[in-house]
């Protein structure tokens, strides 16, 4: 087994919160309502990936499946110059492959190997992770099926982080879930499959000009907790 390495968030909140950051051989997840932020702190992983390992990178490149058409090159470039880092050389170590629909997002996981052949890869986001599946499987009858494929997907994604000690980051949504009547009542889109493959899963809520909360949920070994974190046009900081 290859040691466990540690991803920055750019928030040292969070990372204390994430017993140090991010860790390879593990999926965390990112769940909360749009706007949340979930998109910016991927990026911003993405960049911190490329950094020496004394500042809380992981000296990568990157693999982003990219299922929103969400990635932004210019919000790259902004938070690479916020970190002196050439712009240039930054995207270049960030390869982004577009899924267009939860087959070929599941088959752009499978094929996530080759481009580690191929270019150092120790981090891969999945953003969103469950946006497909939550519209091409909408109702009961289709349920069972679309947890199965999530299910596989989430396997696929885990195997690739224990064979290449790289960090998986994932994103989901929040539904309103009717049945809970008392605490939040959001909850993240795949249920039971999701939670239980995630090692790291953190709720992140809007809260005033530009902060942002995030709560650790259910962790294996770490306490619950909540750290603040800020988006800026700089990044993610505390
Ligand atoms: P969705 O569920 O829709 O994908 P999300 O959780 O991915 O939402 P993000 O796209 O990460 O949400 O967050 C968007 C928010 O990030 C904006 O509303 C804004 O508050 C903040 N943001 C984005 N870019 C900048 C910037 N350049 N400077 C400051 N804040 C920014
Ligand atoms: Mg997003």
């Amino acid at each position: 087994r290859q040691e466990v390495i540690k991803l920055s968030t750019g928030s040292k909140n969070l990372d204390t919160l994430l017993g140090g950051g991010l860790e390879t051989q593990s999926i965390t997840e990112f769940f909360g309502e749009f706007g949340s932020g979930k998109t910016q702190i991927m990026l911003q992983l993405a960049v911190n990936a490329t950094l020496p390992k004394e500042q809380g990178g992981l000296e990568s490149d990157v693999l982003i499946i990219d299922t929103e058409n969400t990635f932004r090159p210019e919000r790259i470039i902004q938070m690479a110059k916020a970190k002196n880092l050439d712009p240039d050389e930054t995207l270049k170590r960030i390869h982004v492959a577009r899924a267009y629909n939860a087959h070929h997002q599941i088959l752009l996981a499978e094929k996530a190997a080759d481009v580690a052949k191929e270019f150092p890869i120790k981090l891969l986001i999945v953003d969103s992770l469950t946006s497909h599946f939550r519209s091409e499987y909408v109702g009961r009858g289709s349920l069972a099926e679309r947890q199965q494929l999530l299910n596989k997907h989430m396997h696929d994604l885990l195997k690739f982080g224990t064979i290449y000690n790289a960090v998986i980051a994932v994103t989901n949504q929040v539904s309103a879930n009717p049945a809970v009547f008392f605490g939040d009542p959001m909850t993240p889109i795949g249920g039971n499959i999701v939670g239980h493959t995630a090692t790291f899963r953190i709720y992140l809520r809007k809260a005033k000009a530009g902060k942002r909360i995030a709560r650790l949920i259910d962790s294996p070994y770490l306490p619950e907790g909540e750290a603040v974190i800020m988006i800026s046009e700089d990044g993610i900081s505390d």
